[in-house]
C-alpha cells in the first residue's frame, strides 16, 4: 500500500464517531512501517484493549474501520478470512465492525476472523511450499497477495454498505 500519515488515518474512518477517531492511538513503531510490504495497516489500540483498526485503500480511497474484538479468546488454528493461510499455525481473532451510516446507528455489525496480530501481509509474502513438480511458487505468492488485497477491500466495502 502507499505510505500514509496520521492525518490521513484519522480522516479515513467510516464507522467511528468523532470522539472515537480522536482517541485512536497509532500503531507502535508507526514511523518505521514499511508500507511496501503490507497490504493493509491493522493494529490493536494500546489504550483500549478490545479496539483494533484496519486501514487501506479501496478503489483509490483510504478507508479506515474500527473493529471491536468480539471475545478475549484467541481461536487456535482457525483460518483467517483475509489471508486464508492454511499452512501456518494461525491464531485468529473474531472481530466485529459497526456498519457505516444509518445501518450502524441501528446496530448492524459485520464479523470477520482475522489473524490475531494482523500478520496477513507477512503470511502471504512467504514463499508457499512446492505443491507439485513445476509448481510456480512465485506466481502463487503474487496471487495470494492479490487475494489478500481483495479480501480486505471486500470487507471494507461491506462495512461501508
Ligand atoms: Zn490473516
Amino acid at each position: 500500500m502507499r505510505p500514509i500519515d496520521e492525518r490521513a488515518i484519522r480522516a479515513s474512518f467510516i464507522n467511528a464517531s468523532r470522539k472515537e477517531v480522536s482517541s485512536v492511538s497509532l500503531p507502535q513503531g508507526f514511523t518505521e512501517i514499511d508500507f511496501d510490504r503490507i497490504d493493509y495497516l491493522g493494529w490493536s489500540d494500546a489504550k483500549f484493549p478490545r479496539r483494533a483498526y484496519v486501514v487501506t485503500e479501496v478503489d483509490d480511497t483510504l478507508v479506515g474501520v474500527l473493529l471491536q474484538r468480539a471475545e478475549q479468546r484467541v481461536l487456535m488454528r482457525a483460518q483467517c478470512s483475509w489471508c486464508e493461510d492454511v499452512t501456518l499455525r494461525n491464531d485468529v481473532q473474531l472481530y466485529s465492525a459497526r456498519k457505516a451510516g444509518a445501518a450502524g446507528r441501528k446496530g448492524d455489525t459485520i464479523g470477520t476472523l482475522v489473524c490475531a496480530e494482523f500478520g496477513c501481509s507477512h503470511n502471504v509474502r512467504r514463499l508457499p511450499p512446492l505443491a507439485y513438480e513445476g509448481f510456480d511458487r512465485e506466481t502463487a505468492r503474487e496471487l495470494r497477495i492479490l487475494r489478500l488485497q481483495e479480501n480486505v477491500a471486500g470487507f471494507l466495502r461491506a462495512v461501508a454498505g
